[in-house]
């Protein structure tokens, strides 16, 4: 039964937050392992090739980022970063190298455990290649490039369809803006207030209602997720 449960490496130097976590996700049948500097986290991945990371950024031995991108030469599992709140660039740059998500410190136990279920289930679509998403009214085909809300098809530029497929190809996790522009446009200098005239031009041919919408969230600063 255990073996079965998805193990998360905790990464997070305030023993009183990471007691939390310990508790917050042994209730939620997750197993955890322990690290409290940078290089324990590194020594943990080695040794117990956890399924997920979920990382404090302010770490005493290195610097968070810097720690991602040595996660990173490891593999690909997911992490989740802990981020403190109104720090939005860290939020951006910890995505931009390769973080899944973020949760802001202090965190509700709802919002984490969606946020790891997500990465979780992130993780197992990119394996499986998922080409389409559906929720509500709202269907998308990406092998025949269908896109229907009810029984409607939904006729989408070029660019918004594109903006599209790279939301549900990762249907649930925040991409930045960044990232929107580069796969998008191919170009990350672009303004993002491009992105922002598309998305609302998605929103109004996706969303019931294009003013609360639904499925594609805007993450205030960061960047669209679609749920
Ligand atoms: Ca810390």
């Amino acid at each position: 039964m255990a073996g079965d449960a998805a193990l998360i490496l905790i990464v997070e130097d305030e023993p009183p937050i990471r007691r939390l976590l310990r508790t917050t996700l042994g209730a939620h049948d997750y197993r955890t392992v322990e690290a409290a500097t940078g290089a324990e986290a590194l020594s943990a991945l080695r040794h117990h090739r956890p399924d997920l990371v979920l990382l404090d950024l302010g770490l005493p031995d290195i610097d968070g980022l810097a720690l991602i991108a040595r996660i990173r030469e490891h593999g690909p599992v997911p992490i989740v970063v802990l981020s403190s709140r109104g720090d939005e660039a860290a939020k951006v740059t910890a995505l931009d190298s390769g973080a899944d998500d973020y949760v802001t410190k202090p965190f509700g136990a709802e919002e984490l455990m969606a946020r790891l279920r997500a990465a979780l289930r992130h993780r197992l679509q990119e394996q499986g290649a998922e080409r389409g998403f559906t929720s509500g009214e709202l269907s998308v085909d990406l092998v025949r490039r269908l896109v229907r809300r009810g029984a409607e098809d939904v006729k989408l530029s070029p660019k918004e369809y594109d903006i599209l497929e790279q939301l549900v190809i990762h249907a649930g996790k925040v991409l930045t803006h960044k990232h929107l522009l580069r796969e998008v446009w191919r170009n990350e200098s672009v303004d993002p207030q491009y992105l922002r005239v598309y998305v609302r031009q998605l929103r109004q041919k996706i969303e019931a209602d294009p003013s609360a919408p639904r499925h594609v969230l805007t993450e205030p600063g960061i960047g669209y997720r679609l749920v």
